[in-house]
C-alpha cells in the first residue's frame, strides 16, 4: 500500500471561514505540495480530503460536519483515503469530530497546521502497522471495520509565525493576503477565536516585508494584510518582544515614536520599503484603531482609503454586556477623526443581532448608529451561543424568528444606504485595479481604493491593470461603467 499511496498521493483542501483561513489553506498546500502532492480538484480524486474550519458561529460547524459526512461515504469504495479536519474546530470540537465522523483519521488545530505533512506521515505509519500486526493474527479496528490510524494534534498555545513553512503556494490571481499575526487576546464575550487561536503573537516585520516584496516581483498587485485585531500588532513577537514592555505601550510611544513598531509604523515601513500598490488589511478592533492609525493611512499612498472597523452593536448596554471597551459615542467620534483624517474613505462593519439580553431599544440603537454613518457594506451576523464563551454562560433569550426579523432589518436598511452610496457615484470617475474576470465574456470586475466593486466591459484583457471607470450604473451591490483610460498599472 505504502510505495503506491506515496507515488500518486493528491490532495483536496476546502476552506470554511474567514480570509485567515484561506491564507492558512494556502500554507498547508505549500507545505504538501513541497512534499511531493498534487492539488486535487475534486474530492473524488484525491488520496487526502481535508477541511479547514471556522468556528465562529455554529452554522459553519454544521456546515463543516455536514460536508465531512457526506465526504465520509467516499473511503467505501477506497479505505485508504485520508480525511482531515483541520483549523478552529478541530481545536473546539477534538474528540467529538471523531465520534461523529468515525471515518475521519485525522484532527488538528490551527497553531498545528506547520505539522500537517508528519501527522499526515503518521498516519500511514499506523497504518502500515496495524497492517502488520493483523498479519500476525491481531486486528486493531474502528467502528468502521478499518484498521485504526487516527491522529489528533490540538492544544499548542501559537504558531510559530517566525518560521515560515517550507514551500510556498498562492492562489493564481492580481491580490493576495499576508498574515501578519495569530490569536486574540482581547476577551469579547460572544467570540471563541482567542480559545481557538490562541494568545496573540506577532510576525517579525522583516518577515512580512520580505513575502510582500516577493509577491510584487511575481506580480501581485494588492496586499491585504491579516490579524484577529492587526491594530495590536507589535504587542508581542515570537522572541517575547514587543511595544507592551514594562513601562507601557503609551509612555514608550510619546518618548520616541519611531522606534517602536506598531500597526501604523508598520504600514509606513510597508509603504516606504515594499513595491506593492495597494495596501488594505483586515481586522481593525475599534479600541486600537487610533488616530495614529489614520494619520498612517492618510499619509501612506499605498494604504487604500477603506476600514473594516466592526462595532457589534449601537447600544452601550450591549457593547459593555459584549466586553467591546467602547461606547457607541466613542465609536462616532473615531469615525468623524477617521473622514476627517482620510477624506472619501469607504467604511464596513460587522453587527450582531440577538446577542443575549438585546431588547428592541437596543436594537434601535444599532439602526440608529448605522443611520448616522451611513457605512458602505456591513456584514450583519445572529447571535450564536459558542461553547466555553463568556456569553454561552447566559440564556440565549432572543427567540430566532426575532433575531432572524432585525437581521432582515438591518440587511434591508443597509442595501438602502449602499444603493444611495452607489447612486451617488453615477457619472464619477473612478480608479480601478482589476481583480478577476466578470461573470460573461469580456466583463471585467475591479474594486476602487474605497473598496467598492466596478463591473466594467472591454475586449481587451484588463486582467491586474490599473485603469479609469466612468460610473453609468449603481446597484445596491455593484457599480456598472465604461472604460475611461489606463493609469500605467499603478495605482500610486
Ligand atoms: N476579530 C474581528 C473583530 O474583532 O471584529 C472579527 C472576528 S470574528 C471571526 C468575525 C465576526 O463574526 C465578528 O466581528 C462578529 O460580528 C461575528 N461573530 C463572532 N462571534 C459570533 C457569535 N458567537 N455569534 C454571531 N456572530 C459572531
Ligand atoms: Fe473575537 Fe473580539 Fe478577538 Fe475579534 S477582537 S477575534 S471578536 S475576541
Amino acid at each position: 500500500m505504502s510505495n503506491n499511496w506515496m507515488m500518486r498521493r493528491s490532495v483536496f483542501l476546502a476552506t470554511y471561514g474567514c480570509q485567515m483561513n484561506e491564507r492558512d489553506s494556502e500554507e498547508v498546500l505549500g507545505m504538501l505540495i513541497a512534499q511531493g502532492y498534487k492539488i486535487a480538484e475534486q474530492p473524488e480524486e484525491a488520496d487526502v480530503i481535508l477541511l479547514n474550519t471556522c468556528s465562529v458561529r455554529q452554522h459553519a460547524e454544521e456546515r463543516a460536519f455536514g460536508k465531512m459526512g457526506e465526504l465520509s461515504a467516499l473511503k467505501q469504495e477506497r479505505p485508504e483515503l485520508v480525511l482531515g479536519i483541520i483549523g478552529c474546530m478541530a481545536e473546539l470540537q477534538q474528540e467529538a469530530i471523531f465520534k461523529r465522523l468515525p471515518r475521519v483519521d485525522l484532527v488538528a488545530g490551527p497553531a498545528e497546521l506547520y505539522d500537517l505533512p508528519y501527522l499526515l506521515a503518521e498516519i500511514q505509519e499506523k497504518r502500515q502497522r496495524n497492517i502488520g500486526v493483523q498479519g500476525s493474527g491481531f486486528r486493531v479496528l474502528g467502528q468502521t471495520g478499518q484498521p485504526t490510524a487516527k491522529v489528533m494534534a490540538v492544544g499548542r498555545p501559537f504558531r510559530p509565525l517566525d518560521q515560515r513553512p517550507v514551500g510556498d503556494y498562492r492562489r493564481p490571481g492580481v491580490t493576495a493576503f499576508v498574515t501578519i499575526m495569530e490569536g486574540c487576546d482581547k476577551a469579547c464575550a460572544y467570540c471563541i477565536v482567542p480559545k481557538t487561536r490562541g494568545q496573540e503573537i506577532s510576525r517579525p516585520a522583516e518577515d512580512i516585508l520580505q513575502e510582500i516584496n516577493a509577491l510584487a516581483g511575481a506580480g501581485y498587485r494588492q496586499v491585504t494584510l491579516l490579524g484577529q485585531n492587526v491594530n495590536s500588532y507589535g504587542k508581542r513577537f515570537p522572541d517575547g518582544g514587543g511595544y507592551k514592555g514594562p513601562l507601557g505601550r503609551l509612555r514608550l510611544l510619546e518618548e520616541d515614536p519611531d522606534t517602536l513598531l506598531d500597526f501604523p509604523q508598520l504600514l509606513r515601513l510597508i509603504d516606504r520599503r515594499t513595491a506593492i500598490p495597494r495596501l488594505r488589511f483586515t481586522t481593525s478592533h475599534p479600541f486600537d484603531a487610533t488616530e495614529r492609525l489614520f494619520r498612517a493611512m492618510a499619509e501612506c499612498a499605498s494604504v487604500c482609503e477603506s476600514l473594516h472597523l466592526p462595532v457589534q452593536s449601537g447600544s452601550d448596554r450591549i457593547l459593555r454586556a459584549m466586553r467591546r471597551g467602547y461606547t457607541a459615542r466613542a465609536y462616532l467620534e473615531k469615525i468623524e477623526s477617521l473622514r476627517r483624517l482620510v477624506p472619501g474613505i469607504g467604511l464596513s462593519t460587522d453587527i450582531i443581532v440577538g446577542f443575549p439580553g438585546e431588547t428592541e431599544e437596543d436594537f434601535q440603537a444599532t439602526v440608529r448608529l448605522m443611520q448616522e454613518i451611513r457605512y458602505d457594506n456591513a456584514y450583519v451576523f445572529k447571535y450564536s451561543p459558542r461553547p466555553g464563551t463568556d456569553a454561552a454562560a447566559r440564556e440565549d433569550d432572543v427567540p430566532q424568528p426575532v433575531k432572524e426579523e432585525r437581521n432582515q432589518r438591518l440587511l434591508a436598511r443597509q442595501e438602502a444606504a449602499s444603493q444611495e452610496r452607489h447612486r451617488a457615484l453615477e457619472g464619477a470617475r473612478v480608479e480601478i485595479l482589476v481583480e478577476e474576470r466578470g461573470r460573461f465574456d469580456g466583463q471585467w470586475f475591479g474594486r476602487t481604493r474605497a473598496n467598492h466593486g466596478v463591473i466594467v466591459a472591454s475586449p481587451e484583457d484588463l486582467l491586474g491593470q490599473t485603469v479609469q471607470a466612468q460610473v453609468t450604473r449603481g446597484t445596491a451591490h455593484t457599480l456598472f461603467g465604461e472604460l475611461a483610460a489606463r493609469c500605467n498599472g499603478s495605482s500610486r
